[in-house]
């Protein structure tokens, strides 16, 4: 399954082709310009329009532009469109790109050898304007909600940021990339104190909506784009932090511990104070061979249990 690598989807909209926010792209590949211009026609005016006239030069620009769908010919000197659909069917980046063949075969043989190779339609030429919008509409709402549907899948259902399975797939996957280059690599933990009283004394429901209240707060503090937090189970909450040493990720903690402070969520159930805290637990480490990213999360678990025994409504951090 393909992940979202450093896009958001708790900014992604649920009305996928009302709110996307940009213009969805095209690409139309036919080896005859006048073939290209007369879907131009049909598509400039609401979508970004890219054009390739050659199987090789539509491969490149769906890997450089990233269309969210294509339209192919299929008859091309060359690379032709049933090798273009394979191809991109068989590329892990590609594969989820819908293809629709618009082409002059009218042969039904011709139309399952598209669909079998994985394109979503098949339209054939002279086509009418209307019914190929409509057409086209229809499988990028689909697209989209195939999109929004695989990133849900790592997404925490009560607080909007991503769930455990995502931090699990996330920290191996930085953990190589630090491996590669060298790197530091932090992971955060927090913990919110004194949760269990919360709950007690404001009811589940309260809790919930503190829950999410500290799951924005602590999301807000991020600021590269590689930074992400999750929940990583009942109130506790995990941070990876790729290339960043001790002392950035222990003042990343400190501002998160502040700002949580700073919302003033009620808790006078609280030891620590009449607002609601948590405990955060800092640790970094430079992987190499010899390592395990299990490491990381034990240290880290260890200082978040180090600023518990000390008080709570703090950070503890380690190099290890
Ligand atoms: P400490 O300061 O030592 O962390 O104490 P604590 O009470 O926060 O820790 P404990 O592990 O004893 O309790 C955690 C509480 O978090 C108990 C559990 O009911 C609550 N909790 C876990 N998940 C959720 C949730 O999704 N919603 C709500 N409302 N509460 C939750
Ligand atoms: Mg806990
Ligand atoms: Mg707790």
């Amino acid at each position: 399954m393909t992940q979202p690598q450093y896009l958001d989807p708790q900014d992604r909209p649920l009305d996928p082709l009302q709110q996307l926010g940009r213009k969805l792209r095209l690409l139309i590949v036919d080896d005859q310009p006048v073939n290209i211009q007369a879907l131009y026609q049909v598509f400039a005016a609401d979508y970004q329009v890219f054009m390739a006239t050659s199987g090789a030069q539509a491969l490149t620009i769906c890997r450089d532009k990233h269309p969210d769908l294509v339209l192919l010919d299929i008859q091309m000197p060359g690379m032709d469109g049933y090798e273009v659909c394979r191809r991109i069917k068989a590329d892990a980046a590609l594969q989820d790109l819908p293809v629709v063949f618009v082409t002059a075969h009218s042969e039904p043989q011709a139309e399952t050898q598209g669909l079998e190779l994985g394109a979503v339609d098949f339209i054939s030429k002279p086509f009418s304007p209307a019914v190929v919008r409509a057409r086209v509409k229809t499988h990028l709402t689909l697209k989209l909600q195939g999109d929004l549907l695989r990133q849900m899948v790592f997404i925490d259902g009560l607080t909007g940021v991503y769930n455990r399975r995502f931090f699990d797939e996330r920290l191996e996957l930085e953990f190589q990339r630090a491996k590669r280059s060298g790197s530091v690599l932090s992971l955060l933990v927090a913990d919110v104190d004194y949760f269990k009283r919360f709950n007690d004394h404001y009811g589940h429901l309260a809790g919930d909506e503190a829950l999410r209240a500290v799951a924005a707060t602590m999301r807000a503090q991020l600021k590269r784009p590689g930074d992400m937090v999750s929940r990583y189970g009942g109130e506790e909450f995990a941070c990876i932090l790729p290339d960043t040493d001790a002392a950035g990720a222990l003042r990343l903690a400190s501002e998160m511990d502040v700002a949580i402070r700073a919302a003033h969520i009620k808790h006078a159930a609280s030891d620590v104070g009449a607002y609601l805290t948590i405990s955060l637990g800092v640790a970094s480490f430079q992987p190499d061979a010899g390592r395990l990213a299990e490491e990381l999360i034990v240290a880290a678990d260890q200082q978040l249990y180090l600023a518990k025994s000390q008080g709570r409504g703090r950070a503890c951090g380690a190099v290890i």
